[in-house]
């Protein structure tokens, strides 16, 4: 009777495990499902609105009457359509990584080079705004590192650009930190980039490096954006086995650190080396 008994709680157990795990699977689909939707309905208004822009000024260009004004419609139509191929290359981007099909493409990086071309790029956007920018590394990185370089640019680029679109007073400092390993030589790379704008709520930290995701509240038609630029970030970040995070206090700034480890030296002038991953 004993072991009808056993044999009897272990059937039990087995019944309500498998149930579980048919409730877990059919959870995950559903999540899945309405993210699927989710990004379907942002996709179209990301899509929608410059393709309105662009239709609604060629409209106007046909009927305007004055040299002046069509000058004015063609520019808009010219920023719209630039818009338009921005949001399709992010989505496309994305497809790319999520399909497994992004390779990295390691070159020789002078990191004081890159520095001074990042300076150079939002020298103007940042002294529009009286805003003191500073781009700088570690002595140790006048030698040159193997690096995906347009894809940390790209990162680069995009938390610049958004710590520069979120400060209104300060500034935007941008450090390359030098860690070296003991134990083959390799070294870890980070890279602060620090502004003092309005900060990022805490309950909404972890959720901006998802797809579209912008911070609550924040009107989209007062910084513009699709909400994309960190994800992908983040997914370049993680291709490079490295990691992307945020420390910020609302009102105060934001600081978002790029880990790179496991960074080699570039030791000939000219090598470039492909990995799949
Ligand atoms: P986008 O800038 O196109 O909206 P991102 O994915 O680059 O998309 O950023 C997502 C959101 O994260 C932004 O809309 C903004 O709410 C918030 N964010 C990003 N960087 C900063 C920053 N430096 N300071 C404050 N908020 C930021």
């Amino acid at each position: 009777i004993n072991s009808m008994h056993e044999q009897h709680s272990q059937l039990e157990e087995t019944v309500a495990k498998r149930t579980q795990e048919y409730l877990d699977a059919k959870e995950q689909a559903e999540q899945s499902n309405q993210a699927k939707s989710r990004f379907l309905a942002n996709m179209s208004h990301e899509l929608r609105t410059p393709l309105n822009a662009v239709l609604g000024f060629s409209q106007l260009l046909q009927d305007s009457e004055t040299d002046k004004n069509k000058r004015r419609y063609l520019e808009a139509i010219s920023i719209s359509g630039s818009s338009l191929l921005n949001v399709l290359n992010d989505i496309l981007d994305l497809s790319k990584i999520d399909a497994g099909k992004m390779q990295l493409d390691m070159e020789r990086v002078e990191i004081p080079t890159m520095c001074h071309e990042l300076s150079m790029m939002f020298l103007q956007l940042s002294a529009q705004k009286d805003l003191d920018l500073q781009i700088t590394s570690h002595p140790e990185f006048k030698t040159p590192v193997l690096l995906d370089s347009n894809k940390v640019r790209q990162v680069l680029t995009n938390l610049i650009s958004n710590a520069i679109k979120f400060t209104s007073h300060g500034s935007v400092k941008v450090h390359f930190d030098f860690e070296e390993r003991e134990n083959d030589g390799h070294i870890n790379i980070k890279i602060h980039v620090k502004d003092t704008g309005k900060g990022i709520p805490t309950d909404q930290q972890a959720l901006i490096f998802n797809d579209f995701e912008q911070v609550q509240g924040q009107r989209s038609s007062e910084f513009g954006g699709t909400g994309l630029g960190l994800a992908i970030s983040h997914r370049f970040i993680k291709l490079m086995g490295g990691e992307l995070s945020v420390i910020s206090e609302k009102d105060k700034g934001s600081e978002f650190i790029v880990l790179l480890p496991n960074i080699e030296f570039a030791e000939s002038k000219t090598e470039v080396k492909h990995r799949n991953y």
